[in-house]
């Protein structure tokens, strides 16, 4: 038996709890592994909460993310002792996840530990720093640089946001950070922010056009912000879309589209290929600043990432979290 979180579903709605879980309840897959970090994602706590349906399974162990040790592996590529890191896959939402001490998954799933970074790191990173390498690489890919004007970051004190806003600077980019939390002016200037905005002035509903202000745009709140984000990029501009913070809904026009070129550039983490996944790792590696990536994390023991949903949820959670599983 390990030490595991579990959400349990009864008539009166979803139960958390910190408990002991017994191995040989642990779902198929070839290869087993000692997770020794996790860490705290936006979906994460949608999961802990119940606040949205994302777990489709019960009993569930949270977490959609682990770095660990290869323990006991049927396949070709692991073999026990091997640092392996995993994000997605419906890890902590279909199949039994990450906050616990053991877990045991297919390792087509797993990604070798990458070069240049430590298993702690690899999830101070996470799948929100991750996501925020594949929202760049599909800038890189459309074709938009640094000379076509600056680059926005929405949700920017959080971790997508956080991460994103240190990678688009490493690039070139003159770096918009738009955030809820004026107090974290300071921080997001220390992470590459060349501007702060107002969140307020993108949450409201505004023009199908308006003043082109971004050439490029790394959007983790979706909703109304989304939609005038589109409406401020420059002619023939792109914006990676990943979250919805601010909601599923998108209240646009085709404007953006047919009268400016604009493009809007969909990102989804979880069934990423290998090869993709295993590009934006060793980009990772080789572009995010490692004391910038310290400076957004904080660390806390498994035992406490249950109380930390809400939190994360209603925005109070600023950069990056670490979970220290063993
Ligand atoms: P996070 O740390 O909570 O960051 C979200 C940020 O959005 C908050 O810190 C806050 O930033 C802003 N925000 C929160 N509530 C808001 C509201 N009501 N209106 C406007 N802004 C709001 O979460 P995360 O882990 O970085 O994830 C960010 C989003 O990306 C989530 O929606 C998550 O589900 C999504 N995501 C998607 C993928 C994918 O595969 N597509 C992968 C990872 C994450 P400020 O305080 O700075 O304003």
């Amino acid at each position: 038996r390990f030490k595991a979180w579990v959400i349990e579903k009864g008539e009166a709605g979803q139960n958390l709890s910190f408990t002991d879980f017994d191995e040989a309840d642990l779902m198929d897959g070839d290869v087993t592994v000692r997770v020794t970090h996790s860490c705290l994602n936006y979906k994460d706590g949608l999961a802990m909460t119940g606040a949205s349906p994302v777990v489709r399974r019960f009993p569930m162990i949270p977490g959609i993310d682990f770095s660990g040790v290869v323990e006991a592996s049927d396949h070709p590529e692991y073999k026990p002792g091997d640092a392996v890191v995993l994000t997605g896959w419906g890890v902590g939402e279909t199949h039994l996840g990450a906050y616990a001490e053991k877990a045991r998954v297919k390792g087509d799933w797993l990604v070798p530990l990458p070069a240049g970074l430590s298993p702690e790191q690899t999830m101070a990173i996470g799948t929100a720093g991750y996501t925020a390498m594949l929202c760049l690489m599909a800038l890189d890919a459309h074709g938009v640089t640094p000379k076509d004007g600056p680059a926005l970051v929405t949700g920017a004190s959080g971790g997508v946001g956080s991460v994103a806003v240190a990678l688009l600077a490493r690039a070139g980019w003159h770096v918009m950070a738009s955030t809820g939390r004026a107090g974290e002016a300071d921080y997001l200037k220390s992470l590459g922010a060349a501007e702060i905005v107002d969140r307020e002035e993108l949450g409201k509903p505004g023009r199908p056009l308006g003043k082109e202000r971004w050439a490029a745009a790394i959007d983790a709140v979706g909703s109304t912000t989304l939609a005038n984000v589109l409406a401020q990029t420059k002619a023939d501009g792109a914006v990676a879309a990943c979250g919805l913070a601010q909601g599923m809904d998108l209240p646009t026009s085709v404007a953006p589209f047919i009268l400016r070129g604009v493009s809007l550039l969909g990102i989804n983490s979880v069934t990423t290929p290998q090869a993709k996944r295993r590009a934006a790792w060793a980009r990772l590696a080789a572009e995010l600043d490692l004391d910038k990536l310290a400076a957004m994390t904080n660390r806390i023991g498994l035992a406490e990432v249950g109380g930390l949903g809400p939190d994360i949820l209603s925005g109070k959670v600023r950069g990056r979290t670490v979970v220290e599983v063993g």
